[in-house]
This record gives C-alpha cells, structure tokens and sequence, in this order.
C-alpha cells in the first residue's frame, strides 16, 4: 500500500467489501480488498456481527465494520432452514447496512462504491439508494455461473430433460456435472434461488467480477462478455505464494480460523519432494460416516504420506484409533494454512471437495487434484479438473454415491506414482504458469483490475 496514502488520508476512492459470511467467501474478498489497497483505494471490510468475532485482523490496514444479519449469536445451520436465514439476512442487513452507509456518509472519508458478493443483491439496491457505485464479485467459477444465469432467464428448463446439457461457451455437460442444486432439485430449498438470485438485479451493477482466471474459462467470459460488463480478477492468492516465497507475510491476518502454521509445515519439511498426499474438505463439507471410514482405509491402502485436516465437528467420524495407528505415516490437525501446505514442495496430490477456492489454489500451485465433490458447484468443478483442464482424476462412487477404499487407493497411486498422474503433473506446471501469468503486471487479472481502479476513481 502507498503508505503515503495511509498518512495522508489521499485515498483515490473508498470502497466498502460485502462478503457472503462464511471463510470461502471472505478469503477471496479480503484478498481482492489487498490489491484495491495496494492501489490506493480505501478498504472497509463488512462482515456480520457473528463471524467478526472471529476475524483476525493482525497486521491489516483494512478498516472492519458489521452489520447484523439478525443472528448475532450464531445461527443453527441447516440445510432445511437455509432460505430463512437467506430471508431475514436479506430483511435485517437491508437495515443495518443502510444504518452503516448513513453513519458513513457522515465521516471524513464517505465510500463511493461497494464491491458486494452477489448471493446478496440486497446490498446493491441500499449502495444504490446512497448513490454509490456497485461491483458484484462473484466467487465461483464463471461456467457455474453461466449454468445458473440460464436458469435466471428459463432458458435452462428444470428439471433437467436431456442427457447432454449444451450451453454458450461451456463443453457438453451430463446432468451429474451440474450443480448439485439443478441435478437433485429441491434438495436445499432456497439455495437455487440465491443462486439464480445472483442475476436478479445485475443490470444496475457498474461493474461484475469473477474469481477466476480469463484463460482458464475464455469461452465462458467471452460469451458472457457480450451481455455484461464482466471482468476476471482472479486469482485471488497473495502473490508470495505464487512465488513460493514462504517467508512470514505480515498481512497474512484476516482469517476466519487461526491456522497451527507451525506444525503442518514443519511435519512437511521433513518428507520428500511430491511424497504427500494433503486431504482437505473445506470449511462446512461434512462427509457420511462410511465415507470418512472408506477414504481413512484408502489413504493407508495407498501407503502415502498423508496430511488430513478433519474438522473438530468430523473427528468422531474416524474409523476408532485411526490417528494413533497411522501416526507413521499421517498427520492429521483441525485446520491448517492451506495456501502454505499447498506452495510446499512435499505436496504431491491434493484430496478435495472441489470447493472453488481450493480448486483455483490447487491450480495455481500445479498441484495436481483428486476430486472427490460433495454438493453446490462443487461436481461441475470436478467435471473440468478431469476433463476440461486435466489437472486431476475424479475418483469414481459406487452406486450408493459412495467412494470406496479400493477406488481412492487406485486413484491416489494412479496420481502418485501412475502414468496418468505424469500427464496431470505436466498439465499442472502450465496452469500454473498461467495463473502467475494472469496476476503479474500486465496480466489478464492485474490489466482488469487496474481499469476497474481507474474507472472507479474517474467516476
Ligand atoms: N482453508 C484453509 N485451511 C484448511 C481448509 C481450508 O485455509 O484447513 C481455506 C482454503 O485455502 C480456501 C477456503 O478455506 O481458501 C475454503 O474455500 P473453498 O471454496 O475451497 O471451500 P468451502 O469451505 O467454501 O466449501
């Protein structure tokens, strides 16, 4: 950041940063907010009150407010009440963030434009009401976004008719590659309709960006292009760790969950090069029972490192003494800095969910991936990993829907040590090359965001 800037309050403009309230929602926005700062732009992060709680804020110039999203003590998360906590969010925070953007407009430094995650459109019809100028920042790749703008419009009917699914600048998709929310429908109410909601006002937004890379999914962008002001900004990874550089970042703060940095990394230093295989769900992905059992048995079938984070809430999931009988060969934690495990040389393959943010993470590393997705986007992730960049396998489910031990096992070997996984691994190195390529000066993302600064500041 100008650091002249900081001291004398000469901000080219003021942005305010809505994330959807849950950690892979806020890294990509708090990442997003850094560059803006590194330009000169002011930052205020608006979190709810709930999850400010957790925020770590060490280090950052970003200045954080809340507003309520009328459960500050937390809300009981399931997935038959989604479209009441979507409700009220949207009743509660209309409210306080107008109380925010009052209380605002009276201090030396009133923001002019608000950069709003799209799950709550809500918030671009207050900015635009205080005349503000508005960014949707959409977090998810672009093709799900284009599946679920099709929806918006009812050109995509549902329940799906056709095997192939065949949309503007996406390959053949078969009905299990989409979104889980289109290919089992009604199975969370209101998460479809948050998601085409996306769409519902888009028209009055200056500006829409994507987390994504421009080269990773041209046609989508191109298509999409033509009908919206879009703009690929992704991806948003702090550039040290493009760089591999692992030397302590002093803005590494605002993270939802304090990482045990430490202890992952040392246990990594400590084991050969592409040697580990790290196992990741993401924040809220919870496995069935004998799932988490059947993967435990592969991981130790396939005899690799492992460095497995399973949450405090999936612990008791494990098949019993687990951790104890495979401490040889495994390390598990609660939680780890997944942008450090990921840029560590030890890491040969990377078990996911296909959550977006570990999908472009994974990609940026050239790390390659095997997909093992759950719900939301998470299958229409794993259908381009495989198929479309082939930087990764998905492992296959038996006819229960579930991975079996035999097929992680064959999967992982396949990655680690198989002809297929050389194939990925040369098509990791290129992705990668290509997400650095896309964040260094002059690139796709860097050229994108640097016109949206001026563009703002000019406006
Ligand atoms: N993450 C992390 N440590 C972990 C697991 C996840 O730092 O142990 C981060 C990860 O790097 C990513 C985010 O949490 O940025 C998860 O986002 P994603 O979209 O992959 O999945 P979600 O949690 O939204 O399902």
């Amino acid at each position: 950041l100008s650091k002249m800037a900081k001291e004398t309050s000469a901000w080219r403009a003021h942005c305010l940063i809505l994330p959807y309230p849950t950690q892979g929602h806020i890294n990509p926005m708090v990442e997003f907010s850094k560059r803006l700062e590194h330009r000169g732009v002011k930052v205020t992060l608006v979190t709810t009150n709930f999850v400010s709680k957790d925020i770590q804020k060490e280090g950052s110039s970003i200045a954080l407010e809340t507003i309520s999203d009328g459960y500050d003590e937390g809300r009981i998360s399931r997935p038959d009440n989604f479209h009441v906590y979507l409700e009220r969010f949207s009743q509660v925070g209309s409210q306080t963030l107008t109380e925010l953007l009052e209380k605002l407009s009276r201090s030396g430094c009133p923001p002019n434009c608000i950069v709003y995650d799209p799950f709550l459109p809500w918030a671009l019809d207050v900015a635009k009401k205080f005349g503000l100028l508005g960014a949707a920042l959409f977090t998810q790749s672009w093709a799900v976004d284009v599946i679920y703008y099709h929806v918006h419009k009812g050109e995509l009917k549902l329940p799906l008719s056709e095997s192939e699914v065949l949309l503007p600048g996406l390959p053949p998709l078969e009905p299990q590659d989409m979104p889980s929310f289109i290919y089992t429908l009604g199975s969370y109410p209101g998460s479809l309709e948050m998601l085409t909601g996306q769409f519902s006002n888009i028209e009055k937004a200056d500006w829409v960006l994507c987390n994504t890379i421009y080269e990773l999914e041209q046609e989508a962008v191109d298509w999409m292009s033509k009908i919206m002001p879009l703009r690929t900004v992704g991806p948003t990874i702090p550039s040290m760790f493009l760089d591999k550089r692992l030397e302590d970042d002093k803005d590494y703060g605002f993270s939802v969950f304090k990482p045990n940095t430490d202890a992952c990394l040392k246990w990594l230093n400590d084991h050969p090069k592409g040697s580990v295989v790290y196992v990741s769900f993401g924040s809220l992905v919870a496995l069935e029972d004998e799932e988490m059992q059947e993967l435990a048995w592969g991981l130790r079938m396939s005899n690799s490192y492992f460095l497995w984070v399973v949450r405090a809430t999936e612990e008791a999931k494990l098949p019993k003494n687990f951790a104890e009988e495979t401490s040889d060969k495994g390390l598990m934690v609660h939680w780890c800095p997944q942008l450090e495990v990921l840029a560590h040389e030890a890491v040969g393959c990377f078990v996911t969910h296909c959550g977006w943010n570990s999908t472009l993470e994974a990609l940026s590393f050239g790390v390659p991936m095997l997909a093992m997705p759950q719900w939301t986007d998470q299958s229409t992730n794993a259908k381009f990993i495989m198929d479309i960049w082939k930087m990764g396998l998905k492992v296959p489910v038996d006819e229960k829907g579930i991975v079996r031990k035999e097929a992680a096992e064959h999967c992982i070997r396949e990655i680690m040590e198989g002809e297929r996984g050389k194939e990925i691994k040369k098509n990791a190195f290129k992705w990668r090359k290509l997400a650095k390529e896309a964040v260094d000066k002059g690139g796709s993302s860097d050229k994108n965001i640097e016109e949206f600064v001026a563009e703002l500041v000019r406006s």
